[in-house]
Order: C-alpha cells, then structure tokens, then sequence
C-alpha cells in the first residue's frame, strides 16, 4: 500500500502529451528516487512465479525496467527495438496505432528455443505493442510467461489483446 502510495505521487501526469488530449503518465519522476525505483524493481520481480530466462523491455523505458529486473531473478535481458535500430539478422513484427502503423524488431539469435520470457514495460495503454511483443516472441518460439507493467491505463483495454497471459501490474488507473 505505501509503494503504491509512492509510485502514485512519483508518476508526474501530463496533460496533453504529446498530443492535445492525451494524459500523460511520466515515470521518469519515479526511476529518479533511489528508494522507489529499488523498491519497484524488487516488487515486480518479487511476483514473478517460476524461472524465467529472459526479460523483454520495450523500447525505450521499457529497457529501464527490464534490465534491473532480469539481474534481480537472475536472467538476461532482452531489447525490443523499434525497427531500423538493430543490426541484422533481425525479426520483425507490425501492429496497428491509432494512425499508421508501428513496427518492432528483435535479434532471434538470442531467443533460445521455449525460453520463458517475461515482458516489461512502464506504461500499458491499448495493447498494441505488448500484444506485437508477444507475438513477436512466440513467433521465434519463445514461451511468454507473463508480462509486468508499472502503471495500466484501464479504460483503454489493453489486456484485452492479451488474454491467456499472466498480467501483472503495480498501479491500475481509470
Ligand atoms: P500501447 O501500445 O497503446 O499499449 O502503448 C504502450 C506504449 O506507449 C508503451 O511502450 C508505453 O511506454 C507508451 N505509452 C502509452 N501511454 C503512455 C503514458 O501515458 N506514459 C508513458 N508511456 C506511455
């Protein structure tokens, strides 16, 4: 209840960004306080249930997460790239945005085939890119054995693209 409390107060909300009605949650406040930000990675790695292999991190503050926690259960971590940022051989996933679409990129070499991954990111609005990360994994025969997210925005439905998955989240906001 107290990290909550502080994960709360340490997410600034900015109002339209980056575009004219969207509420933006910056967590850059939070990764800033010593204290909360071991706390966070300790919290989130403490509710994983079994081994994982690797930890996938969204780019970019996805990566900010992911790494601490992949060294707390003892587990590599793993970048998921938007495309063009990777150098080859890489594989590739596209999903729809609001207008265009978006695409993401990993180095498969570096999945292992059935390894568990969990899936970090900070903020987990529609879905969209978890559910490409997600898929993207499976693809390259990865196992997704959950995904954590510091911060859920509810109302936009985002697990509803990732049914059948362990979803984790610190702080759910209408
Ligand atoms: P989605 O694909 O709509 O779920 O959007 C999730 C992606 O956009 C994540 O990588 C988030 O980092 C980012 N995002 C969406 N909304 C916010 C926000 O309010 N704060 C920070 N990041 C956000």
């Amino acid at each position: 209840a107290d990290l909550l409390r502080r994960i709360d107060e340490l997410v600034r909300l900015v109002p339209d960004y980056p575009q004219p009605g969207i509420l933006f949650r910056d967590i850059m406040p939070l990764l800033a306080d010593a204290d909360a930000f071991a706390d966070v990675i300790a919290e989130i790695a403490g509710r994983v249930d079994g081994p994982v292999d690797l930890v996938a991190g969204m780019e970019a503050r996805g990566f900010l997460l992911a790494a601490p926690v992949a060294v707390t259960l003892g587990a590599g971590v793993l970048p998921v790239r938007k495309a063009g940022k990777l150098p080859g051989p890489t594989a590739a996933q596209s999903y729809e945005l609001e207008y265009g679409t978006a695409t993401i990129e990993i180095h498969p070499a570096t999945v292992p085939a059935g390894a568990r991954v969990l899936v970090i990111d900070d903020v987990l609005a529609t879905g969209g890119t978890a559910a490409a990360t997600v898929a993207l994994l499976e693809r390259c025969g990865a196992e997704v054995v959950g995904l954590s997210f510091l911060v859920e925005l509810e109302a936009l439905r985002g697990r509803d693209l990732l049914s059948g998955h362990a979803i984790d989240v610190l702080l759910a906001v209408s």
